[in-house]
C-alpha cells in the first residue's frame, strides 16, 4: 500500500488523523465536484490540520480573533468584523496576511483541484481557509473574503452549499473588501470602463466586482451597469484581469520555516515528523508559499 500510495509506511501505521467534517466545510462548488475530488480536497485538508497541530506545539502564533455573528445582514457583519479588527473603512492591503494575523490558517489547495475555488472550516476553535492558486489575485482576495464570510456567518455548521449561504458570503465579501462609505467617497462618478480599471487598484478587486458593487450601492444605473458589463466581456476582462495586482504571499509559514532553518530544521525533517513525504508536504500544504528546497 505504501508503494502504491507513495506514502511512508509510518503514516499508514500511525493513529488516524484528525478529520475535517464535510458538514462543517464550505464548498462553493459542491454540486460541481465529484465525490472523489471532494475527498481529495478533504484529505489534503486533513494533512493541513496535522501540520497546523504540529505548529501549535512548536510556535506561539497569532491567537484566533474571528468574530462570529448570526441574525445580522452580511453588510452589517462585514462592518462588525472591520470594527473588531480596527480597519475602519480603509482598503485591505493584503487579505491573506490579514486573515493570518487574526489566527486563521491559510493554506493552498492542491494543484489538481482546479474545479474547487476555495473552502473554509472551523476545526477545534481554529478557522481554516483553503485557497486555489489558479486564480488572479483579485479573484483570490474575493475568495478569501468570501470564506471569511462563511466563518463569521455560518460557523454553526450544517452543509453550506445552500444558495442563501453562498449569496450571504458573496455579499459579505463585497462589503468587506469595498466598504460602502469608502466606495461612495472614492469611486468615480459616471465612470467609463477605463475609470473603473484605474479605480479598482484602490480596493484590489476585479473590475467586474467593482462595477457590481457600484451598481448595488446605487452609484450607477441599470443601464450603465449593463453597458459596462457588455464592454467588459467584449474586452475579455471576465477571463483576464486588466491592471492586475501582485499575488499575496502568506507570511506565517515563511516565518516558521525561516525560524526552523536557523535551527537547522528542514522541510524534510518536518515532513518526517508528520510521517509524510516532503513532496506531499510541499504540494498539499505549501503551494502558496515560496519554501526553499530542503
Ligand atoms: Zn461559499
Amino acid at each position: 500500500m505504501a508503494d502504491v500510495l507513495k506514502f511512508p509506511v509510518g503514516f499508514l501505521e500511525a493513529d488516524d488523523l484528525d478529520e475535517l467534517s464535510v458538514e462543517g466545510t464550505s464548498f462553493r462548488s459542491l454540486s460541481r465536484l465529484t465525490s472523489q475530488r471532494r475527498e481529495r480536497a478533504l484529505a489534503a485538508g486533513n494533512l493541513a490540520l496535522a501540520f497546523s497541530g504540529w505548529l501549535d506545539e512548536k510556535f506561539r502564533l497569532p491567537d484566533v480573533d474571528v468574530p462570529r455573528h448570526h441574525d445580522v445582514t452580511p453588510e452589517v457583519a462585514a462592518a462588525l468584523v472591520r470594527n473588531a479588527w480596527l480597519l475602519g473603512e480603509r482598503p485591505i492591503a493584503n487579505m491573506v496576511n490579514l486573515l493570518e494575523a487574526h489566527g486563521v490558517r491559510v493554506f493552498s489547495l492542491a494543484d489538481d483541484c482546479h474545479e474547487l475555488d476555495a473552502f473554509s472550516t472551523w476545526h477545534k476553535e481554529r478557522p481554516f481557509v483553503f485557497l486555489s492558486r489558479a486564480k488572479s489575485t483579485e479573484r483570490s482576495r474575493m475568495d478569501a473574503a468570501h470564506e471569511l464570510g462563511h466563518l463569521v456567518l455560518h460557523w454553526q455548521g450544517g452543509l453550506r452549499e445552500g444558495r442563501t449561504h453562498e449569496r450571504e458570503a458573496e455579499q459579505f465579501a463585497a462589503a468587506f473588501l469595498m466598504p460602502r462609505g469608502d466606495v461612495l467617497a472614492q469611486a468615480p462618478r459616471r465612470p467609463k470602463l477605463a475609470d473603473i480599471i484605474r479605480a479598482k487598484l484602490r480596493w484590489k478587486v476585479s473590475v467586474a466586482a467593482l462595477v457590481y458593487r457600484m451598481h448595488r450601492l446605487g452609484m450607477i444605473t441599470d443601464w450603465q451597469y449593463r453597458a459596462l458589463f457588455v464592454e467588459l466581456s467584449k474586452e475579455g476582462y471576465r477571463e483576464y484581469e486588466p491592471n492586475g495586482v501582485p499575488p499575496e504571499q502568506p507570511q506565517v509559514f515563511d516565518k516558521v520555516f525561516a525560524a526552523l532553518r536557523s535551527e537547522g530544521v528542514t522541510l524534510a525533517d518536518v515532513a518526517s515528523e508528520l510521517l509524510i513525504t516532503p513532496t506531499e508536504l510541499r504540494r498539499t500544504i505549501f503551494g502558496l508559499v515560496s519554501v526553499p528546497a530542503p
